[in-house]
């Protein structure tokens, strides 16, 4: 089994659409589809949900009748046929007509999550009707029948791989199936979804269900880069990621693939590729258990973070003093990102401010509290970064101009993390690059 996921961007012109149908017809292997909404929706769908937070119905109506009209142009040139039309019409028009209902009645949370599933039920519709239309025999297999997340909202692999197979079981010569990437149900049976970016959760979860061969990510971009392209010219994609390089790059920044997706893969050691649907021919970058090559692979950087000190005299030859401090974010479950120490202080960074007031009154019962924002991590990833000689070197010379706030070095094999205000961000990867892949 193969699972082939593509992202917003690949499906989100029909003749993308298109290139996706030729992609996943190009061998018959058994594989899953995992589609993403056309890009743009989700981002509607959360504006819609935003605007009926605050009571803004007519706000609401605009950007529906908005999205409505982008999928009445979009199907026209996606369908060469009257039944594949009006196929594809009668679905836009049900997803709108429940879009609209939505509207005449009380907005909650558990609406939100209805609206924020559209854009993957309508993709995968359509997508669907093109197939049909093509005499492309393939089942459609709705997400909520099989992908489910607990009270804690983490998947529930061992349930989702048990429903999968037992669908899947009904359907014995069949080799292709459709689904939706996002969508799932949470433990109340209500539809939910796995946050932003999370089809490519989908697909890993999927993968390591059936201990797949390969899990696919196609998008708009030739695998993962050594570097922010958005940010610094001339990078280049990596041909090759351990699960745990991946994993770093992936949170500490590199937009291309959700974080989550990593430990499902790694788990069932099911090899992942980033392809890219408007190059097909390109490697992209494979991401497996072996580490492979030397020294800095990749650079990645995470806006929006803030770094807290906490100055205690206490903390001096004491114990138990880390675990009281770390208590008090698991309290407030605010995720820390990175530490260091000295004897008589302590700096940690998180990247979710909502309980940061009450965060700093705790933390005051231990010390001084000083806080920084708009801090950002520059992670430095690569195979035994820490172990092989010079790179802290090349690192902190390429640095030398700026200001580092916090240094993390030696957490893992894989991994330096600097921080710095985000003011300086852009340059410091500018040079970093220079100094660090100049040679490579
Ligand atoms: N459509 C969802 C989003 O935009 C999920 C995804 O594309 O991965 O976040
Ligand atoms: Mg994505």
């Amino acid at each position: 089994m193969k699972i082939m996921k593509f992202g917003g961007t690949s499906v989100g012109k029909p003749e993308r659409m298109h290139q996706v149908k030729d992609l996943i017809i190009q061998d018959d292997s058994p594989k899953i589809v995992v589609l993403s909404a056309l890009a743009g929706t989700t981002n509607a769908l959360v504006q819609i949900g935003e605007a009926l937070s605050h009571a803004d119905k007519k706000g609401a109506k605009l950007i529906i009748d908005e999205l409505q009209s982008h999928y009445e142009s979009f199907y026209l040139e996606l369908l060469g046929t009257d039944a594949g039309r009006a196929k594809a019409l009668s679905i836009i028009q049900e997803h709108f007509e429940f879009l609209n209902i939505i509207l005449k009645i009380n907005f909650n949370e558990a609406i939100n999550r209805d609206i924020l599933a559209q854009g993957e039920l309508l993709s995968t519709k359509l997508f669907c009707t093109l197939l049909d239309e093509l005499f492309i025999d393939a089942v459609f297999l709705p997400a909520i029948d099989f992908m489910s997340i607990d009270e804690n909202q983490e998947p529930e692999l061992l349930k989702i791989e048990e429903r999968l197979k037992a669908i899947l079981s009904d359907y014995p010569h069949q080799k292709l199936f459709i689904t939706q990437g996002f969508v799932c149900k949470n433990h109340r049976k209500e539809i939910d979804n796995l946050k932003r970016g999370g089809s490519d959760y989908t697909a890993s979860l999927i993968g390591a269900a059936f201990n797949a061969e390969v899990i696919e990510i196609w998008t708009d971009i030739d695998g993962m880069h050594n570097n922010d392209p958005r940010i610094v010219d001339q990078t280049k994609p990596i041909a090759q990621l351990s699960f745990d390089e991946a994993a770093e790059l992936a949170y500490f920044g590199a937009k291309i693939l959700h974080p989550a997706s990593i430990w499902p893969a790694q788990m069932y050691n099911v090899p992942v590729k980033l392809l890219n649907t408007m190059q097909p021919e390109a490697l992209g970058t494979t991401i497996t258990a072996e580490e492979q090559g030397q020294g800095v692979k990749a650079i990645a950087a995470k806006d929006g973070i803030t770094a807290i000190k906490i100055k205690s005299s206490r903390m001096l030859l004491a114990y138990g003093f880390l675990r009281k401090v770390f208590e008090i974010f698991e309290k407030f479950k605010t995720p820390i990102d990175m530490i260091t120490t000295s004897e008589v202080a302590l700096s940690v960074t998180i990247d979710d401010e909502t309980h940061l007031a009450e965060l700093i009154a705790e933390l005051e019962h231990f010390g001084v509290v000083e806080v920084d924002q708009n801090q950002s991590i520059i992670c430095i990833v690569g195979n035994m970064v820490a172990e092989s000689k010079g790179t802290l070197k090349d690192i902190m010379d390429a640095m030398i101009e700026y200001p580092i706030r916090m240094v993390s070095y030696g957490g893992s094999r894989h991994n330096v993390s600097l921080l710095v205000n985000t003011s300086i961000k852009n340059d410091a990867l500018r040079t970093l690059n220079k100094s660090l892949f100049t040679f490579n």
